[in-house]
This record gives C-alpha cells, sequence and structure tokens, in this order.
C-alpha cells in the first residue's frame, strides 16, 4: 500500500525507532507515546484492520503476540504488567488502517479498560 505510513516504516521509507524486526512484523515506539514504554507491533504486510482478517492469517495473528510478549520483557514491564490493545474502525480509535498491537506499560494504566 503506497499510501500506508504503517508500511512505509516497514519498508524504511519513515524513520521510525525500531525496537524488533523479523519476516512476519515490525515493532516501533509510537511517536505520542500514551504511557512510559508504548510500542506498535505491525505485521509487514499490509491489513487494513481486524475487520478484514482472514482464517490464513490467524498465524500471523498469534505471532503478533507472542512478538509482544518477547518485547514486553525486553522492556522490562512483563512482570509489572502491560496492557494490547488493538483499535477498529472510528468506534474503536483506529487512525491508522494498517493493523496493529499497542504494547503499554511502565506504569498504571489510569482506565480500566483504556
Ligand atoms: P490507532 O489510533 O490505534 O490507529 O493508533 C495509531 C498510533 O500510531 C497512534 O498511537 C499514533 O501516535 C501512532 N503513530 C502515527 N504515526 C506514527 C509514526 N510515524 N511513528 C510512530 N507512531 C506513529
Ligand atoms: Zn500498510
Amino acid at each position: 500500500m503506497t499510501d500506508c505510513i504503517f508500511c512505509k516504516i516497514v519498508t524504511g521509507d519513515i524513520p521510525s525507532d525500531n525496537v524488533y524486526r523479523d519476516e512476519q512484523v515490525t515493532a516501533f515506539r509510537d511517536i505520542n507515546p500514551s504511557a512510559p514504554t508504548h510500542i506498535l507491533i505491525v505485521t509487514n504486510q499490509h491489513i487494513d484492520s481486524v475487520n478484514k482478517l482472514r482464517v490464513d492469517d490467524e498465524a500471523l495473528i498469534g505471532h503478533l503476540f507472542t512478538a509482544a510478549k518477547n518485547i514486553a520483557v525486553k522492556e522490562g514491564i512483563a512482570e509489572s504488567g502491560y496492557r494490547l490493545i488493538m483499535n477498529t474502525n472510528a468506534d474503536g480509535g483506529q487512525t491508522v488502517f494498517h493493523i496493529h498491537l499497542h504494547l503499554l506499560g511502565g506504569a498504571p494504566m489510569k482506565h480500566p479498560m483504556g
């Protein structure tokens, strides 16, 4: 997707503060953090949102969560705790339409659900 900001981060056309990358996912620090640790884990392949997921994507989405867990360990927030969020469309608060998992931690979350 030529106009997608996260596709451009995956290809390196837009700079990002990367914390992890493999053949399926890329993780980088959110430009406008909502917590002391705020990392986005994105699929290297463009998928608009959860609404566009297919059965064939199940292993990829599982990998997204495993990557998030490993990053939480590396960032030192696994034991204190963290929140994983995936927003979908307008009511979910999605602003970038390339599927991504927010990893938030480093302080108690202010709202029970976000
Ligand atoms: P969402 O609202 O769930 O779609 O999340 C999009 C997130 O992407 C927001 O938290 C933004 O701060 C973040 N974001 C947008 N552009 C960039 C960028 N160039 N680098 C890092 N994070 C970004
Ligand atoms: Zn994209």
